[in-house]
């Protein structure tokens, strides 16, 4: 699984990060970024979560 966050929609309320800080970051400009390429096994379903936790529906995953 891939994440990507979608800069246009993000507005950095950091959920994401909070959710699952393995995969998700807030970079100094206050936008969320994805730390890893390819999502670990372990942390899906966390990331899963965060995706629909994203009021800004910013988070795809493919
Ligand atoms: S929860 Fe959504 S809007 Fe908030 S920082 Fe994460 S990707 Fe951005």
């Amino acid at each position: 699984m891939k994440a990507a966050v979608d800069d246009d929609r993000c507005r950095g309320h950091g959920i994401c990060c909070s959710t699952c800080p393995d995969v998700f970051d807030l970079s100094d400009d206050g936008y969320a970024v994805v730390l890893v390429p390819e999502v670990p096994a372990e942390h899906e379903n966390d990331v899963r979560r965060a995706a629909r936790s994203c009021p800004e529906h910013a988070i795809t995953l493919h």
